[in-house]
């Protein structure tokens, strides 16, 4: 089936963007993320990688032979889609203010 769209309605076409596969230092969160995910019951982790799949940043790393995830605080964003998405409820969220080294605290990014 077709059908034709009125020129003043078209979109760009829509593009996919691949998954960070390094660390780039422009994507450095500044001092305004407020919240973060942090591991809050290490027990419950079944390794099922869903944090590691679907953080957009690239934040959380499959550390193979201690058989754990690892969370990067220089790029999370705060978002906290992997604490959704952490079936077994292991991920929890916290105040940056409950940190010493938390970016609210900064005057510039780190
Ligand atoms: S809060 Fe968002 S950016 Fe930060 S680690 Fe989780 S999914 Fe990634
Ligand atoms: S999503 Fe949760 S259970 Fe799965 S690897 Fe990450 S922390 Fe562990």
């Amino acid at each position: 089936m077709s059908f034709i769209v009125p020129k003043e309605r078209e979109v760009a076409q829509g593009v996919v963007i691949p998954s960070p596969v390094g660390e780039n230092e422009d994507m450095i969160t500044s001092n305004w993320r407020s919240k973060r995910p942090y591991m809050k019951d290490l027990d419950k982790c079944d390794m099922c990688r869903n944090c590691y799949i679907f953080c957009p940043d690239g934040c959380w790393v499959v550390d193979e032979e201690n058989e754990v995830v690892v969370w990067n605080a220089k790029y999370c964003k705060g978002c906290l889609v992997c604490v959704t998405e952490c079936t077994e409820k292991a991920l929890d969220v916290a105040d940056e203010l409950d940190f010493e080294d938390g970016v609210v605290r900064l005057e510039k990014s780190f």
